[in-house]
């Protein structure tokens, strides 16, 4: 269905010239997918107009997909259409510059708590930001193009964000919208090994971590990953923070976390869950996200702690008062 927002978000691209694409800061596949996609879709569509990919960091993860970013000066950004994808809060936007833009449109899937921008995008049942995107390809396909590389990324935020497809917010339009792509001719084979291949010190550091999980008495699985153990097994620290997915299908374990410390001595966190709430959790300490998928940064390991019991006391009161859980 074509929304107001998306005719808007058509009309505000087509009245700028300029077009100033930015995601979250520390990008998942999610991130960078919808915004290359949608980069590529446009470069394709109007060639006249100077579209352009403008973030300060980088994601070794999704390297495979190309080069993001394009460089510019402050008159680019103040004669730009700006548009923010696949982030939440202002405060997580890569590129400060974002607020150089006269118009700001923000398209995203996390829980609207910051309806930033002039035009505001929010869908938070979709699987991802690039389920999104491709939706508002598929709506304006009579006057948009698409090719292997736009659909290939946007193909990949999906797959990443939605756990290939398994996790509750894939419906049938999100398949549907998947299915729309493939057509385009995305590799999968290809695109699933680049994601999915481990090296072999990962699978070493899999074991190592497999060891040195805990549980608390109502079955929060969790894991410190410290600064050594990522020395020990020459890991970036992208590649330490996927330790969150080994816990992901421990029977009992509703609620996993990994907390993986960084080079200034914060701590980053990623909680994950079935079922229960965790997002609240996460606001409490310096974080936010999806119900069941949040970040969050703790600054000690009292405050690890506290998160790990507050964890502990939500999963408790969900296994209290559902059935039938598993
Ligand atoms: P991560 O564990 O970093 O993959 O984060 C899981 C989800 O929570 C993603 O959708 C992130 O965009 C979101 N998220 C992570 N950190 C924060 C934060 N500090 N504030 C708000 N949302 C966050």
């Amino acid at each position: 269905m074509i929304t107001e927002q998306m005719k808007s978000i058509l009309e505000a691209i087509k009245e700028y010239k300029n077009i100033a694409i930015f995601r979250h800061k520390r990008p998942d596949g999610d991130a960078v997918g919808s915004t290359k996609g949608l980069c590529e879709i446009l470069r394709l569509t109007y060639p006249e107009k100077d579209v352009r990919l403008l973030n300060c960091d980088y994601a070794e993860y999704t390297s495979f997909l190309g080069g993001e970013d394009s460089e510019a000066d402050d008159e680019f950004y103040k004669n730009a259409l700006g548009i923010v994808i696949d982030t939440g809060t202002s405060d997580r936007i890569s590129n400060p510059k974002y607020k150089l833009c006269p118009k700001l449109v923000k398209i995203d899937h996390h829980i609207n708590v910051e309806p930033y921008g002039d035009i505001v995008w929010v869908e938070e049942h979709r699987s991802s930001a690039s389920e999104m995107i491709a939706e508002l390809y598929h709506s304006f396909s009579d006057e948009w193009k698409i090719n292997v590389t736009a659909a290939t990324c946007i193909y990949t935020g999906m797959v990443t964000d939605s756990g290939r497809f398994r996790f509750s917010s894939v419906s049938g339009d999100t398949l549907r919208l998947a299915g729309m792509l493939l057509d385009v001719g995305v590799d999968t084979e290809v695109l699933f090994a680049r994601l999915y291949m481990k090296g072999f010190n990962t699978f070493k550091f899999q074991s190592y971590v497999y060891k040195k999980m805990k549980i608390t008495e109502n079955g929060v699985a969790y894991l410190y990953v410290d600064k050594g153990m990522q020395k020990k097994f020459a890991l970036s620290s992208e590649e330490a923070s996927a330790c969150v997915s080994y816990m992901d299908s421990i029977k009992d374990s509703l609620i996993w976390i990994a907390f993986i410390e960084g080079s200034d001595k914060t701590v980053r966190v990623r909680l994950r869950s079935r079922f229960v709430t965790v997002n609240e959790i996460a606001q409490r300490y310096h974080g936010g996200g999806h119900a069941c998928a949040s970040g969050a940064t703790v600054y000690s390991k009292k405050e690890m702690k506290a998160l790990i019991a507050e964890a502990d006391k939500a999963l408790k009161e969900y296994k209290e008062t559902h059935e039938g859980w598993l």
